[in-house]
């Protein structure tokens, strides 16, 4: 937690208020105050309400919990709270209503607890799992369909199909362990051992690969080392090759190419396929969100939101180019590393 100079455990500090049947704060708690960043003299007189967002007052919700206790006597909920300076905080809030002897309504108390971070590592880890799940079926399905190959293949393809089922399966391997690292990750941080990389290098290797046909690649690229971590990278690309494969024709050529800055490397991987909606470009990066050209594919909008969770995890950036029915570049940078070293 980085907020002034506050030094407690998540959680243990509490916000009391005491609101008046009508939702007027009358009292409040130094806990409050470090909560909320309000003074006791800001604070009393003032409607509860301005703790909540615009659009949560909009849609009457602070009435809402408030009558909700009056019936219930206890209302308990969580949601993003705002502090005097503008930031938000997951608040976990109980409310009581309280009540006269004569059954006459007197009042709230309100207790808060601010949960931010362990709110931020449940969606971390939700983001994770569903990513890995999206990312694990790629080569499940690689398996099945080159296991069905084998059984009507000629002897000679038949080594080159069982050696995709290996790629596979190491690719299956690599992930398990990565799944395993994770939960053992205290944090919703995995653990990145930055080495440096031929781009070139790996997006060879990639394409070769399981997921990709190899025949329609061309990868076209000269040794640009970057700073990353392999496995990730290798997720990431296969990620965009099963893309750039998936929403073009099967005849037309996929290329990668490498370019470097002083400071940068980059990848390019560009397919002649059916473009992407200029209107959906903006949101292709976003978490369950699919193009409206590729609404009669299979697709979970999954893919290219997890590849660059990790890019820039990695310190880098990617970035998406495309037209309608011409093609469509992705676009990965990471910064530069030693030359001397990558492998
Ligand atoms: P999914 O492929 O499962 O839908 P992604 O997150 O990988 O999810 O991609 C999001 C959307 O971006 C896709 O639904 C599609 O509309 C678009 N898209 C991604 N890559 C390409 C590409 N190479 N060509 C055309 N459209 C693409």
């Amino acid at each position: 937690m980085t907020r002034g100079s506050r030094d407690i455990e998540e959680g243990t500090e509490l916000g009391l208020v005491g609101l008046t049947p009508d939702g007027v704060i009358e009292s409040w708690s130094g806990g409050a105050e470090r909560l909320t960043g309000y003074s006791r003299e800001e604070a009393i007189g003032q409607h509860f309400s301005m703790f909540y967002t615009a659009e949560d007052r909009r849609i009457g919700q602070p009435e809402y919990y408030l009558r909700k206790a009056r019936v219930e006597k206890v209302e308990v909920h969580s949601g993003w709270r705002i502090r005097k300076d503008g930031s938000q905080f997951w608040g976990d809030i109980r409310i009581t209503a309280l009540y006269a002897k004569s059954g006459t309504l007197i009042g709230y108390a309100k207790v808060m607890r601010d949960l931010t971070e362990s709110r931020r590592n449940d969606a971390a880890q939700a983001t994770f799992y569903s990513t890995f799940m999206h990312d694990f079926r790629l080569p499940v399905a690689a398996i099945k369909g080159f296991t069905e190959l084998v059984h009507g293949a000629e002897p000679k393809d038949q080594d080159h199909f069982l050696d995709r089922v290996d790629d596979n399966a190491d690719r299956m391997l690599v992930m398990a362990e990565d799944l395993v690292e994770h939960a053992r990750d205290d944090s919703d941080q995995l653990t990145i051992m930055l080495e440096a990389i031929d781009l070139a290098d790996l997006a060879r290797h990639v394409a070769a690969g399981p997921v990709a046909d190899t025949a329609r690649i061309k990868v076209t690229s000269d040794r640009v080392v970057v700073m990353a971590e392999t496995s990730s990278l290798h997720r990431v690309i296969a990620n965009v090759l099963t893309n750039a494969l998936k929403y073009s024709d099967p005849g037309s050529l996929i290329s990668l190419t490498t370019d470097e800055t002083e400071t940068e490397g980059t990848l390019r991987v560009t397919d002649r396929g059916r473009g992407i909606d200029p209107d959906d470009l903006e949101t292709v990066f976003l978490e369950f969100q699919r193009g409206r050209l590729a609404r009669s594919d299979g697709g979970t909008g999954l893919g290219l939101a997890s590849a660059r969770e990790l890019v820039q995890r990695l310190g880098g950036t990617m970035g998406i180019e495309s037209e309608v029915g011409v093609g469509t570049t992705v676009v990965i940078t990471l910064p530069k590393g030693d030359p001397d070293v990558a492998g």
